[in-house]
Formats: structure tokens, C-alpha cells, sequence
């Protein structure tokens, strides 16, 4: 690897951690995400970190892909 381009990576990293969410946030978003989601918003503007998170995190997206088949099971038998 050149030392360029690792400091690019190293830089890189660092931008990512600072950005990061912990599985606590996320999960205290997560209800807002899909707020935001079935409203017909755009969370990649508007909650790009949990949005970044649930990519990055399968435990935070399980429970995410939960709550969204659970609200959309709430308004199917809301919907005559
Ligand atoms: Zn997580």
C-alpha cells in the first residue's frame, strides 16, 4: 500500500467514526426513520446517520425491517 493512499484510508476511517451513530441512537431514531419513510420523506436527507447506520449495522436493521413489517401490518388491517 502507498502512504498516500493510506492516509487517504486512515482519513477516510476517521470520517466514518465521526459520523457513526451508536445502536442507542439508532434505535431511539429508528421509530422517527420510519416516520419520515412512510410519510414519503426522504431520510437520506433528513436522518442520513441512521440511514448510514441501518447499512452498516444487521442487528439495528433486523429491528428496523421489524418495526416497518409491524406498521405495515397495522395499516392493512386498519384498510378495509
Ligand atoms: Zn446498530
Amino acid at each position: 500500500m502507498k502512504p498516500k493512499r493510506f492516509d487517504v484510508w486512515l482519513r477516510n476511517i476517521s470520517e466514518t467514526q465521526e459520523e457513526e451513530i451508536s445502536c442507542t441512537e439508532c434505535f431511539d431514531l429508528v421509530s422517527r426513520f420510519l416516520e419520515v419513510e412512510t410519510s414519503g420523506g426522504h431520510v437520506a436527507t433528513e436522518l442520513p446517520r441512521v440511514k448510514q447506520h441501518l447499512d452498516q449495522c444487521r442487528a439495528c436493521r433486523d429491528e428496523y425491517e421489524m418495526l416497518r413489517d409491524l406498521a405495515r401490518l397495522e395499516n392493512e388491517s386498519r384498510t378495509p
